[in-house]
């Protein structure tokens, strides 16, 4: 069966292993419960520390990550960490190769280690990355390791996610340079010469020391260099001091939520310029591109006033545009309309007999009805009557006899409701709202689409 969105959730914020794992697939799937369930999360992260390590093949990062995670361990602190291998295709087993060696961390309920690669863009495996991140977050790690193979841009732009990144290096592979030259080290806030023991480590530590001295701004603080041996695990106390006292005084300065703002400032522009881009991308198809097109041909519009035309066909309040079927959610019944010859009539059985209070009488000149509102628990039951011998009421009852016309669901977003049934091809009566009664904003679907219900949307003020 099926999970709930809400058991994932709770799921996820009591640190379940197999929800958070659940929840990483769906992101990296990108499917429509990832985003839901994001949004619920989202106030349980901002608390584990993100730690990025970054560096070429070979430099020993996984190593390094294991034995840091070894040693919070022993601190009581759980970890989570995330492996991303840009170049790989493959997902959940990209880099567990070589994870093997980490079998016993795998099994301690305080770790948690997921992989994670490249499907389709990079820019999608970075903004998926930084969405794992709020999952082991809001999952309760306390501190959060993201490594990721390779001195690329893709680097950089997973580091841009970690509130203090490591940059690995060893002796000897001859890609410290070329790390330079990507620019690796800027990002760098402590430069970790790792399998020191090797030859040449001293040389690099000399070589990076006159890199700093060259290539550093002025305002940022100057990475610390630390030398360590991640297999027999020499140095790693130090390194992880380094780091702590690196973590303590950007806490201290602002610059962690100085960094951490920014972070979300980057996300909230991502996902809006992405929200947009499906936005118009969805228009132009409705727009039937083709026919756009040989319009521009023929010089009847420009390229400009026909991007302008798509932009002013875009409702004013959409929202709820991640995830196809889930984005409109009907709040409860609002009220069931019942068609009735007499108002007075028919309130002397509900009111008397059932007992119900109406709430008042009240004309809808539009609609050409008199209609009651009584209160029934959350919901109401509308009795109307039709004021004009031609109204759709006294059609209605002429058709078909007194009964239920129609059923009214609450939605919170009219106009998007509307523009989401548009896009999926559902008949309607009303296709912008109008004013019912209540000073209720409502709108009527096809009796045809609610399989011979008639079927009313209302977005009303509490
Ligand atoms: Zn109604």
């Amino acid at each position: 069966m099926k999970t709930s969105i809400s058991d994932l959730v709770r799921g996820v914020l009591q640190s379940d292993r197999r929800s958070i794992a659940r929840l990483i697939t769906l992101i990296e799937d990108q499917e429509p419960e990832a985003f839901l369930a994001l949004k619920q999360i989202f106030p349980a992260t901002g608390r584990a520390y993100v730690i990025g390590i970054t560096g070429p093949p070979g430099a020993g990062k996984s190593t390094l990550v294991d034995k840091l995670a070894k040693h919070l361990r022993r601190q009581g602190c759980s970890v989570g960490i995330i492996a991303v291998d840009p170049t790989s295709p493959f997902s959940g087993g990209a880099i567990l190769g070589d994870r093997v060696r980490m079998a016993d961390l795998a099994i301690d309920p305080g770790v948690f280690i997921r992989s994670m690669a490249s499907r389709g863009s990079l820019g999608g495996l970075s903004w998926a990355t930084a969405d794992a991140v709020k999952v082991l977050d809001a999952g309760g790690m306390d501190y959060i390791f993201v490594e990721t193979v390779g001195v690329g841009q893709a680097e950089v732009e997973i580091a841009r996610h970690a509130d203090l990144t490591l940059v690995t290096l060893v002796p000897g592979l001859g890609d410290e340079i070329q790390a330079m030259k990507a620019g690796v080290l800027e990002i760098g806030d402590l430069l970790v010469v790792n399998k020191a023991d090797r030859e040449g480590a001293d040389r690099l530590v000399l070589e990076l020391e006159t890199m700093l001295d060259l290539s550093r701004h002025e305002n940022s603080s100057r990475p610390a260099i630390v030398k360590t041996v991640g297999t027999t695990g020499e140095g790693i106390g130090f390194l992880w001091k380094k780091i702590e006292e690196r973590l303590i005084s950007m806490k201290a300065s602002g610059e962690l939520a100085n960094r951490r703002k920014e972070r979300l400032r980057q996300e909230v522009l991502e996902i809006w310029q992405r929200q947009l881009w499906q936005v118009i991308d969805s228009r132009l198809a409705g727009e039937n591109v083709d026919r756009l097109l040989e319009r521009i041909v023929k010089r009847q519009i420009d390229p400009y006033t026909a991007v302008e035309q798509i932009l002013a066909s875009i409702p004013p309040r959409f929202k709820n545009l991640w995830g196809g079927e889930l984005r409109m959610q009907i709040r409860k019944i609002d009220h069931l309309g019942i068609a009735v010859k007499s108002l007075a009539d028919a309130l002397s059985f509900y009111e008397n007999i059932l007992g119900l209070k109406s709430a008042g009488t009240e004309v809808v000149e539009d609609q050409k009805v008199k209609v009651a509102f009584l209160p029934v628990g959350d919901s109401e039951i509308e009795l109307l009557e039709s004021t004009t011998a031609d109204g759709p009421i006294a059609k209605f009852i002429e058709k078909k006899g007194e009964g239920l016309h129609h059923i009214a669901l609450r939605v919170d977003d009219l106009e998007a409701a509307l523009a989401e049934l548009k896009e999926k091809g559902v008949r309607l009566i009303d296709t912008e709202p109008r004013y019912g009664a209540g000073g209720a904003r409502i709108a009527f679907l096809h009796p045809q689409a609610g399989r011979g219900v008639l079927l009313e949307l209302t977005e009303r003020q509490e």
